[in-house]
């Protein structure tokens, strides 16, 4: 089976308030980063037993903001470097401004065939709020304009939590996206990560995330309208139309091997993981010298149960559980108990040899994978 690809691209225009990812908000080390980009591509080649690869995909920070000659430097290394099997996804994140006529005819000539849009809110006084660049009539006709040329599989990324948005405004956001031409919905919670704006925010006492009941109800809201307008839930936060689910993140859901290139861009063997260093500067300095600057973590019997666990109840195919007796025995027949106990509680169901959340357990999801980790 083929190997998924990504790249981190870490510049974006301005830094919003929640974001966590590694990003700096300045272009100034972009043709260092390609240059960097190129030289990893090439001295990466021998990570994996394959170079066979079914998915492709940039994200960020905003790849969309590089220029076009920047984005095929890196798409031809990578073309060296890489077999993409024929119809391989290759997703590229864009944010709303950048939805463009001339951005998208270069993604479309490069041979990107989903975009993964960052819309966040369709209220302006939300995304000025947490300090986004587009509003949210620029992100619709970003999609539509996109739809007009020909893509044909694009996502839109929405927030729960966000400060002063109501259950209202979030059903309105709903409606607004599931009305564009999108195939796919990625509806993420607000959290509070370490580093950002709104974590001195919330030290200040200036905000604070919805209480849990909130951030619940407004989750089912997200499911109900989300299965109306006729998108399938199949991983906690992500729902798509048409069979048109994420492919490479599915493959990472389902513990498959992956290469990352660009600073913070995690690669996963089957058996450890490695993270390239999250700056820029020393990450391109260091492939200037011909090093390589990552961490690495071999993964024990008991971390690679915990995320088979983790990966697997997150999406709506669950666990195989002959898969899991086979490869975990011991770890698998200890938890035993408490899967009955889900089993019972309506949390979980067995289906076909299969263990996943019923609808009801996508709310507590958190809780029941926790209580089925090896500790
Ligand atoms: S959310 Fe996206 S655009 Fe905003 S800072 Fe993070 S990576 Fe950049």
């Amino acid at each position: 089976m083929g190997i998924g690809v990504y790249v981190h691209v870490p510049f974006c225009r301005s830094k919003c308030f929640y974001c966590g990812f590694y990003s700096v908000a300045a272009m100034g080390w972009k043709e260092e980063y390609v240059g960097a980009v190129e030289r990893e591509i090439a001295a990466r080649g021998e990570y994996l037993p394959t170079r066979e690869a079914e998915t492709l995909y940039f994200g960020g920070g905003t790849p969309s903001c590089l220029e076009r000659e920047e984005l095929e430097r890196i798409v031809e290394a990578l073309g060296r470097g890489y077999a993409f099997v024929e119809g391989a996804e290759r997703t590229i994140e864009v944010n709303p401004e950048d939805l463009t006529e001339e951005k998208l005819a270069v993604f479309r000539e490069l041979g990107f065939n989903r975009l993964s849009v960052g819309v966040q809110s369709f209220s302006d006084e939300r995304l000025g709020q947490v300090n986004r660049w587009h509003t949210g009539r620029q992100a619709a006709e970003g999609v539509r304009r996109a739809a007009a040329m020909g893509f044909d599989n694009i996502g839109v990324d929405l927030m729960i939590g966000l400060p002063g948005q109501t259950e209202d405004e979030l059903e309105r956001d709903l409606e607004t996206a599931g009305g564009l031409p999108v195939a796919h919905l990625s509806v993420y919670m607000l959290s509070i990560d370490a580093g950002t704006v709104f974590e001195k925010m919330v030290e200040r006492g200036e905000f604070r995330l919805e209480d849990e009941e909130v951030t619940a109800a407004r989750y089912a809201l997200v499911c109900r309208r989300a299965a109306e307008m006729g998108f399938e839930h199949y991983e906690v936060s992500n729902f798509a139309r048409g069979g048109r689910h994420s492919q490479h993140n599915a493959a990472y859901w389902q513990g498959r091997p992956y290469v990352g290139f660009g600073p913070s861009a995690h690669s996963y063997d089957g058996r450890s993981r490695q993270w390239n260093t999250a700056n820029v500067r020393r990450y391109a300095e260091a492939l200037e010298r011909g090093e390589l600057l990552f961490e690495r973590e071999a993964l024990s019997d008991k971390d690679l149960y915990n995320e088979f666990v983790m990966t697997g109840l997150r999406t709506k195919w669950g666990i195989d559980t002959g898969e899991a007796e086979r490869r975990f025995g011991r770890l698998w027949e200890q938890a035993q108990g408490r899967v009955e106990s889900y089993v019972s509680s309506g949390d979980v169901e067995r289906v076909g040899g299969r263990l996943r959340l019923t609808e009801a357990g996508w709310l507590v999801s958190d809780m029941v994978m926790a209580d089925l980790f090896a500790v």
